[in-house]
């Protein structure tokens, strides 16, 4: 079968930290050409400012890997999937749910593939987890992301801007998560959001979901977290916890521990490729919806100015 050419939008740090190596790992693609306004480009890689300039002046490209900030993303997704190509969107899918609501009805009719990942369900440790929940009952689950955003998230200015989603940023790969591994769904009862007053977007969070079946399901982001980070989802079940940690890589039940090999792009990669080679698309905004609920119903307050 002839490699998908492929072609990465936007740069930056996930494209070059995880997109780049796990797409070069990966036999069903090629990298055709990269597209950034700003970035250098990368030895013996074609490269241009704009995909349509890719488009009028590059080589074919059967497949683009969107990996600009949300807000920016659906115009290119448009772009792509007029010219025929198949889009992984990198997560949050879009900065909207319409948009990206958009966006999949666009590809059915044009019969491209459309891609919406969450890397995090491809942690080591969430498909044992998925597996095993499915055969208890949950009473209960807390998520504990907590993390230090000067390390993670240096000078980005878009995550802090409407729809770059703050500590949302990080706690949706957790939402991907609880939403991919509990049986029953959840939906926010409340939450309270704290920004920084010179930003748009949240620095902490704390929320209270619930399962359908009446199990409460407790979140408390921050991004003020300094010295050990967490990345915790701990389920307490009728026949004892789970826990995943280090962000769905290590889980632990009553049976033990379990630490596995981090594939999460390359999980993502062999998926993509899937979808494309059966013509099919994977688009869950379960994650998204949980985060526009949050804000949509959460109570705002102001917190100390952030400054990176
Ligand atoms: P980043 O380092 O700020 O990189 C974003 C890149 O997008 C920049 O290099 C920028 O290119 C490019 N860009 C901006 N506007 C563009 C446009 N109109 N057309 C083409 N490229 C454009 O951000 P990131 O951390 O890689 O995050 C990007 C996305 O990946 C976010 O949705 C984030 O949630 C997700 N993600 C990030 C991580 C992580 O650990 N960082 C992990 C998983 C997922 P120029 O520099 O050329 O202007």
């Amino acid at each position: 079968m002839d490699p998908i050419r492929i072609g990465i939008v936007g740069l930056g740090k996930i494209a070059r930290d995880q997109h780049i190596p796990a797409i070069r790992g990966n036999g069903n693609f090629d990298i055709a050409a990269t597209v950034s306004p700003h970035s250098p480009p990368m030895d013996g890689i074609a490269h241009f400012a704009t995909l349509e300039d890719l488009i009028e002046n590059g080589p074919a490209v059967d497949a683009v890997a969107l990996c600009t900030p949300p807000q920016v993303r659906y115009d290119i997704a448009v772009t792509a999937l007029k010219t025929g190509m198949h889009v992984f969107l990198e997560k949050p899918p879009g900065a909207t749910l319409a948009e990206v609501e958009a966006l999949k009805d666009r590809a059915d009719k044009v019969g491209t593939t459309l891609f919406a990942s969450w890397h995090s369900r491809f942690a080591a440790g969430v498909a044992p987890a998925r597996a095993w929940l499915s055969e208890r009952t949950v009473k209960s689950a807390k998520i504990i992301w907590r993390e230090d955003v000067r390390v993670w998230h240096p000078g980005q200015d878009w995550i802090w801007e409407p729809g770059g989603l703050g500590v949302f940023d990080p706690g949706i790969n957790a939402l991907s998560i609880i939403t991919h591994i509990l049986p029953r769904p959840i939906f926010l009862k409340d939450a309270t959001l704290s920004l920084p007053a010179n930003r748009a977007a949240p620095i902490a969070a704390d929320i209270a979901f619930q399962d359908t079946a009446g199990a409460p399901v407790h979140m408390d982001l921050d991004w003020r977290q300094t010295g050990p980070q967490s990345w915790d989802i701990i389920v307490e079940t009728d026949a004892g916890e789970l826990k995943l940690s280090s962000g769905g890589a290590v889980i632990t039940t009553p049976r033990g521990t379990e630490h596995n090999e981090d594939l999460e792009y390359a999980g993502l990669y062999a998926r993509f490729a899937n979808l494309i080679r059966g013509g099919r698309s994977d688009v869950d905004v379960a994650p998204l919806r949980l985060v526009a609920d949050a804000f949509l119903r959460g109570r705002r307050e102001a917190v100390e100015e952030f400054h990176d």
